[in-house]
């Protein structure tokens, strides 16, 4: 078994039955992680609070690819209680930890990513820029972008689902879950 130790956000937390959950991170060193949490009724009830979603935390793990949690604690830089205080905030920071949590492959620590998540966060950026630098750092940069039927330059929509950019008249053909609005 290998232990790691760093620097988490919280992305997803699903309850597995009464004491056990699945908690999905974006980490500095590991990159995004699947890690199981046991025993968090027993344990301490503290931990299955700091692993909920948008908490920055410095987490211990073990496990070679199957990873479980052993400790975690919030970090200095942890602002859940600032953003919890309005509801738009912690409604716009849940979507971009969502989106995250669906298109980053697992087990690539990107420390450009890291530090773009951080940014994100400290500078309460909104939805839409918060996605192009994002995209920008998974090699889909919005800046260069054309739409992907009629070569439009700057296109309004990104497809989550086949990775392609589309302008507002190409956009209404594709399924609306896809779709995130990049450009306002
Ligand atoms: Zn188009």
């Amino acid at each position: 078994m290998t232990e790691y130790f760093t620097e988490a956000l919280v992305l997803a937390k699903k309850e597995n039955g009464e004491a056990d959950a699945t908690v999905h991170l974006y980490s500095e060193k590991l990159g995004r992680v699947i890690a199981k949490a046991k025993g968090l009724k027993r344990i301490k009830s503290k931990l299955s609070a700091y692993l909920e979603p948008l908490n920055f935390i410095n987490i211990r793990l073990v496990g070679n690819g199957r990873m479980q949690v052993v400790d975690a604690l919030p970090s200095e830089r942890n602002n859940f209680q600032e953003i919890k205080i309005s509801a738009e905030k912690l409604a716009k920071f849940l979507t971009i930890t969502n989106f995250i949590n669906e298109t980053v492959f697992e087990f690539q620590p990107d420390q450009q990513l890291w530090h773009t998540i951080v940014y994100i966060f400290k500078n309460n950026l909104g939805l839409e820029d918060a996605y192009k630098i994002i995209l920008r750092d998974l090699g889909f940069d919005p800046q260069f972008a054309v739409c992907e039927i009629c070569q439009k330059e700057n296109p309004e929509f990104f497809n989550k689902e086949n990775q392609t950019f589309l302008c507002k008249a190409h956009s209404s053909k594709e399924g609306k879950k896809e779709l995130i609005l990049i450009k306002v």
